[in-house]
């Protein structure tokens, strides 16, 4: 059994429906997991957001104009008029609990249940049509087993026991379908798993449902090695370790929801990234097997400030770097980059909101000096310390760029630099040059 993503983007019009319809087909007793059609829960969360501001009308207007985008919807998915009866009536009722919602006043609670109605929208046209190709696929309902705690983690047990009881009281279903994004919280409220959340959603149920395989489908071959936009003739990467593809999700590479690895990792499921668009491409293999000896891509990330505290006591002291920390934890604010000397430490933050109380007291323990605007590079691939030449072969390709921190060493998998944003371009197109 696979468990199948498709995005917003994959579902995005009748024409898009019909095509993830037709890869779904023949996927026997698969789970397919959707997002909300593209556009749809920026919408809700306008709606939401009219109500907050106390204009009525205009999330009245607006949930007209969403109903009027699915109705055209479902005149040019559905071939006969039974079905698209059914289909009517269905997001007809979606549509009235949503006009429902908007007579109330606003709350955080009131939103989340707004915003879930998207996937929900989603799903229901995708088992009608599914239905209407003589496809007997089956809806599991998200509300009904996706479950997260107070700490906003997805409720293993729970979920695992509801999935399997749910697949067990339709076990003569082709395919079962359901929704992304959508959870309850632990007091039983409709809640979310955060924008993008879909792809955690496919990850969560592969992981505690012994699934084979996650595939998520999207519209770009997989991973590529470089940025395609700032970058020409980058390459789908084709096998990736989890770690590897842990820390590309961090710097950047968009396509996958960081969280989304977590789960299917620990349960040790492979996830496939394909393309709707191109399905017979090869795509990401990403899973815990590491490809020795290769360096697998580079990433940057933007908005990164960087922190210099120098410190003549920090010289054969002991205890400096925890009072560095301390300031930071106690501003919450998470540290990436570090780099050390014996007397001055650098380091990165990619949140600037507190900065100018951290620098106060930073004041304290040394002279600070800080550098906006920054980008970390990153380099990933197979870099553990007994490999010769790769640290040297990164160094080598930004020769000619001022580099202003370096690390290496943290894990097996990957060496930063700290550039300036002016360099970024540069630095990228340098490393693709020189290390594919
Ligand atoms: N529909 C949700 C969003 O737009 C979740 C997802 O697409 O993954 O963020
Ligand atoms: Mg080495």
């Amino acid at each position: 059994m696979k468990v199948k993503k498709f995005g917003g983007t994959s579902v995005e019009s009748a024409e898009r429906i019909k095509n993830v319809g037709r890869l779904i087909s023949e996927c026997k007793k698969d789970i397919i997991v959707l997002s909300a059609m593209s556009g749809t829960t920026n919408s809700l969360l306008e709606i939401s957001s009219a109500l907050k501001n106390g204009e009525k009308k205009s999330a009245v207007e607006l949930i007209e104009n969403l109903n009027n985008k699915y109705a055209d919807t479902i005149s040019n998915l559905f071939k006969t008029e039974e079905y698209k009866e059914k289909a009517t009536e269905a997001l007809d009722d979606i549509f009235k609990s949503l006009k429902e919602l908007s007579e109330k006043s606003y709350s955080l609670k009131l939103e989340k249940e707004i915003v879930a109605k998207g996937e929900l929208m989603s799903t229901c046209l995708m088992n009608l049509h599914m239905h209407e190709e003589g496809i007997n696929s089956v809806l599991l309902p998200a509300l009904d087993f996706m479950k997260i705690d107070m700490h906003g983690e997805p409720d293993d047990d729970f979920i695992r026991e509801n999935v399997a009881k749910l697949i067990d009281a339709h076990n003569d279903a082709d395919l079962y379908i359901t929704q992304g994004f959508i959870c309850r919280n632990e007091e039983g409220d409709i809640d979310n798993l955060q924008r993008g959340g879909s792809d955690y959603t496919a990850s969560i149920i592969g992981a505690l449902s012994g699934a084979e395989e996650i595939e998520i489908w999207t519209d770009i071959d997989g991973m590529h090695n470089n940025d395609p936009r700032y970058v020409e003739g980058t390459l789908p990467v084709h096998n990736l370790h989890f770690e590897e593809a842990a820390e590309l999700a961090y710097f950047g590479a968009k396509i996958l929801h960081p969280t989304c690895i977590l789960p299917a990792r620990e349960h040790n499921v492979p996830v496939r990234l394909l393309n709707t668009m191109e399905p017979t491409a090869e795509g990401t293999l990403i899973e815990n097997k590491l490809q020795r000896g290769s360096i697998k891509a580079v990433a940057a990330k933007d908005n990164i400030t960087a922190i210099k505290i120098k410190s003549g006591r920090m010289l054969l002291a002991y205890g400096f770097l925890k009072k560095v920390f301390e300031i930071f934890e106690k501003y919450e604010t998470s540290i990436d980059m570090i780099t050390t000397s014996e007397v001055g430490v650098s380091l990165t933050i990619d949140n600037e909101k507190n900065l100018s109380k951290i620098e106060d007291e930073l004041k304290a323990l040394g002279t600070v000096t800080i550098d906006r605007d920054m980008v970390i590079i990153c380099v990933v691939g197979d870099l553990e310390w007994t490999n010769k030449g790769f640290e040297a072969a990164a160094l080598e390709a930004l020769r000619n760029v001022p580099v202003r921190m370096i690390s290496y060493g943290g894990s097996n998998y990957n060496i930063s630099f700290l550039i300036k944003k002016e360099d970024k371009t540069k630095a990228l197109r340098l490393l693709s040059y020189h290390l594919f």
